[in-house]
């Protein structure tokens, strides 16, 4: 089967479907959701070829509601870390000498299941585990994770065919390698398609993975295990891990087969990893690959010469979908004076008209948020700033989590532009903004871009040629993903390949071949067909 050179489908973003009154994906979800209603997923630790399900267990809650209990899933002890790092390390060799076309066709398989016959259990489990409407859903559990495992596929393709040049008598060769040992792919909650990538690509690569969603994503991220189980994906190449993220965290890190981490979540998590990575790093069999996407304090910034109208869209779209719980929601805006006056209004009245409530009511345009914890930090914020003498909550601020976390899309105006909503991240859906003087717009460039350790997404708004080029010059550091007119959320696999630097990450672009060379270490190899027998 060597005989041949194979090439991938080429890939095309998966196109996003509407969920409209009387469609078949709005009725093929619904009666998915309806036959869950009652189910309570019971969620092993998958270790190799067993599924262990005799651990102590925990409840995984809804958002929207949460007396109701959707899953229960494991507590994985340091023993069962350390067979599942096994078991990663026994299938490795095997699983890395396939030929690429054979893990790749896992994964094109996966992405083939995903966009057909599973597309309603994976956006039914995003809506109910992580409180996603059905249109934030679609775009992460289907449309994102299926660009993601297609995209990388031809992605890889691009990486073997890269050869080197061969001088006479000479044949040089470049072989991608998979990293020798395994990789801990730590997710976080809110996008089901980065953290199942977080697995799939180093795995991809020929590279075993020990897979630890966050465990609010748990619901998503089991039923994606199983597609991929589903697809052929051999036992032990990915092992899902549940339970205490330290006691997880720390026998990874401990392990001298750690050859890489693959994460997405808070600086201060990634922060800790890379610590205890320098920490061990004597112990370690090869130095690990560290990569990592981060937190954010993502802006807009509006010039006088901005479309009020697209500047307002941008804001309430940018900041309040999905709860403001994407790492690339706008969570802090600098508006001219000049403009505010007009922009106030409408931001004000379209804010405080949202929908928000269930989302298994498809007419709601927002949810709850993830968690209890999340739902009391948010709410810090909003209670301070309304006793705070240098911010006004002018939109929402209503927190009731009596049912579900439900936070009513809030707009803080502060006059201190280093204010502590304007920058540090908060994670839900509050937008602070400062308003400048039109004479002060160089100043507040310059605050825009130095007044947040972060650097993830950012949007400036502004109609001339000129101004364009000024702003996105000033800003070039301020944002791994940068936005011109439009709103700084929603890139797209293939299109924007996504990521920011400073304290957002190392901007190894999920969804891109600059992140897939993280995964594999290169073997040149020289042949010589007319080796030299004289020393001279
Ligand atoms: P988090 O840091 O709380 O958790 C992320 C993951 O790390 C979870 O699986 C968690 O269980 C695990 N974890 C926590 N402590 C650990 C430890 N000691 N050892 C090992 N694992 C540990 O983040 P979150 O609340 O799930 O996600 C929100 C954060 O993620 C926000 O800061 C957001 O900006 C960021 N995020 C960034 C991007 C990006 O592309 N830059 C994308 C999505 C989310």
């Amino acid at each position: 089967m060597g005989n041949a050179l194979f090439s991938p489908p080429p890939p095309v973003n998966e196109p996003v479907y509407m969920y409209s009154p009387g469609s078949p994906e709005k009725q093929a979800v619904k009666a998915t959701l309806k036959e869950l209603q009652d189910q309570q997923a019971d969620i092993p630790l998958v270790i190799g070829s067993q599924k262990i399900i005799d651990r102590p267990t925990e409840d995984l809650t809804s958002p929207q509601n949460h007396s109701r209990v959707l899953a229960k899933f494991r507590q994985a002890t340091a023993d069962d870390i350390n067979q599942a790092i096994s078991a990663a390390t026994k299938v490795g060799p095997e699983w890395a000498a396939l030929p690429w076309n054979e893990r790749a066709a896992v994964f094109l398989k996966t992405a083939d299941l995903i966009a057909t016959k599973y597309r309603p259990i994976m956006n039914a489990t995003t809506l109910l585990g992580q409180g996603k409407t059905i249109f934030q859903a679609e775009i992460d559990a289907a449309c994102e994770l299926i660009d993601f495992l297609r995209y990388n596929v031809a992605y890889a393709h691009q990486i073997y065919s890269q050869q080197p040049y061969s001088s006479h008598g000479v044949w040089n060769r470049s072989e991608a390698r998979g990293l020798e040992g395994f990789v801990f792919a730590v997710g976080p909650f809110n996008f089901t398609a980065i953290s199942g990538n977080l697995a799939a690509s180093p795995a991809l690569m020929g590279t075993p993975v020990i897979w630890k969603p966050a465990s609010t994503a748990l619901l998503s991220s089991y039923m994606f295990y199983q597609i991929m189980e589903e697809a052929g994906l051999p036992p032990g190449v990915i092992n899902l891990v549940t339970g205490d993220p330290k006691v997880i965290g720390a026998t990874c890190l401990a392990s001298e087969h750690l050859s890489g981490i693959h994460f997405t979540g808070s600086t201060g998590t990634f922060n800790y990893l890379w610590q205890e990575v320098g920490k061990n790093i004597g112990r370690y069999n090869c130095y690990p690959r560290v990569v990592g996407e981060t937190g954010g304090k993502d802006f807009i910034f509006a010039h006088p010469s901005a479309d009020p109208e697209q500047l307002v869209t941008a804001m309430v779209r940018g900041s309040f979908e999905f709860q403001g719980q994407k790492c690339s929601a706008a969570s802090r805006a600098y508006i001219p004076a000049s403009l505010w006056n007009e922009v106030k209004k409408d931001l004000v009245d379209r804010t405080n008209s949202l929908p928000m409530g269930d989302p298994e009511d498809f007419t709601n345009f927002m949810g709850a948020v993830i968690d209890e914890r999340a739902f009391a930090k948010i709410k810090g914020y909003i209670d301070h700033a309304k006793s705070a003498k240098n911010a006004n909550v002018i939109a929402g601020g209503e927190c009731d989590d009596s049912k579900g976390y439900f936070i009513r899309p809030t707009v803080i105006e502060t006059t201190d532009p280093h204010y502590q909503s304007m920058v540090e991240e908060i994670f839900g859906p509050v937008l602070t903004i400062f308003v400048y003087q039109d004479a002060d717009l160089e100043k507040t460039v310059e605050l825009c871009d130095t007044s947040t350790p972060y650097a993830l997404t950012g949007a400036v708004f502004a109609r001339g040629r000129d101004e364009i080029h000024t702003l996105t010059h000033a800003l070039s550091g301020a944002a791994g993903n940068f936005y011109i007119n439009d709103k700084p959320t929603g890139a797209v696999v293939g299109q924007q390949p996504f990521g920011g630097g400073r304290k957002s990450g190392t901007n190894d672009k999920a969804g891109s071949i600059y992140n897939l060379l993280r995964w594999v270490s290169h073997r040149t190899l020289k042949e010589n067909f007319l080796p030299i027998v004289d020393h001279n």
